[in-house]
């Protein structure tokens, strides 16, 4: 039976961060009974299927509150068939008050948790305009596993205003000594319609060059911390990689809901507009296409460590996915010999040099 993700996105934060481009606006609580109800009524009239992963993301879920996700929780089970060892995530900031919250979210099912930490470093929270402090990080994790929760992402960002290899070990030093079974690591990129790129200029942003080292010094003391890389910017521990986000890189299907939320579902891409106006009053998704194709899959598994094998081609599309696993060998040939990329018998895959150039390689073998 093919199990497929859910995803379910929340778009309120407390303020916006100046580097954020994700869709999510200033939480206002009169709107969040009526967003639970009209994502209640997606849910409801959705087809139904199996789903072996469920993830609240946004914007910051945790401003929703523990009653909210509970019902929310609630819907999806109701609707669907979700996986009795389903991975259920929800993403929450340091900085709130938690304790309560991740009590009832445990109670209602959410049994993994990916906490917004960025930094260790303080100079470099409030360079990035974050909320919160180093010590509300700690005392979030601490919250989390007296909640009972066993599996905790953290996020850190790359190449931030001022940030040196010294202080990005620190911070990846604090991931582990806080016990972090999973280390989600962006290079900060500066988006338009940010603040950040309104005043780039003045920003003390490492370049180019600086910020490749950092991202090659980070994958390196991850690994050192016992992080294993399985994506361009994501390192767990064995067994603890993030199984909703593995159905988007193995080009597998999920559903999404809510404002800027997209789906891969039935062959089809579409997604819903970054409005929730439009969301709240029934405006309908935008198709984006078809998914799903050869390139596509090949496109999405070079971001994997695990990378393309003949195999995988083969078993999802027969004659024609062996053919172009051929082809792509022979393609491949240049970047293994510069050392982007490694062909090791019938798989290939991106080295950790190689993820750093990911968009020109991946283009270039797909032109
Ligand atoms: S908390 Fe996260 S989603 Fe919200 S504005 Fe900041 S970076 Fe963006």
């Amino acid at each position: 039976m093919t199990e497929r993700g859910i995803y379910l996105h929340i778009p309120f934060c407390r303020g916006k961060c100046p580097y954020c481009d994700f869709y999510s606006l200033r939480a206002d609580a009169s709107q969040m009974e009526e967003y639970t109800r009209a994502l209640e009524a997606r849910i409801a009239a959705s087809p139904r299927f199996a789903a072996d992963t469920v993830y609240f993301g946004g914007g910051t879920p945790s401003l929703l509150g523990g009653e909210r996700i509970a019902r929310l929780l609630s819907a999806v089970r109701t609707h669907f068939d979700v996986a009795k060892d389903a991975e259920i995530t929800l993403e929450a900031n340091p900085g709130d008050d938690l304790e309560a919250f991740f009590g009832r979210i445990r109670e209602a099912g959410v049994n993994r948790l990916s906490l917004g930490m960025q930094s260790a470093n303080e100079a470099e929270l409030r360079a990035l305009g974050r909320r919160h402090t180093q010590a509300d990080t700690a005392r979030a994790v601490e919250a989390a596993r007296r909640a009972g929760f066993r599996n905790i992402s953290l996020d850190l960002m790359l190449a931030v205003p001022n940030q040196t290899k010294e202080s990005l070990r620190r911070s990846i030093e604090r991931c582990a000594a806080l016990g972090a079974d999973h280390v989600s690591a962006y290079l900060l990129k500066i988006e338009e319609n940010t603040p950040f790129y309104r005043r780039a200029a003045s920003l003390s942003l490492p370049c180019d060059d600086e910020a490749a080292d950092l991202y090659l010094f980070a994958a390196d003391e991850l690994g050192r911390c016992g992080y294993s890389q399985y994506e361009i910017s994501n390192f767990a521990k064995k067994g603890f990689e993030g199984r909703h986000n593995l159905h988007y890189w193995r080009d597998e299907e999920y559903l999404g809901f809510g404002p800027a939320a997209h789906s891969f579902f039935l062959g089809k891409r579409f997604f819903y507009p970054r409005d929730l106006a439009s969301f709240l009053s029934g405006g309908a998704a935008v198709d984006d296409g078809e998914g799903g194709d050869l390139e596509e899959t090949i496109l999405l598994g070079l971001r994997l460590t695990e990378g393309i094998s003949k195999e995988r081609l083969r078993s999802r599309f027969g004659k024609a996915g062996e053919e172009r696993f051929e082809r792509l060998r022979k393609d491949a040939l240049p970047f293994s010999k510069s050392g982007l990329l490694s062909i090791e018998g019938e798989r290939i895959f991106l080295t950790t040099r190689g993820f750093l150039l990911s968009n020109a390689v991946i283009g270039k073998l797909l032109s």
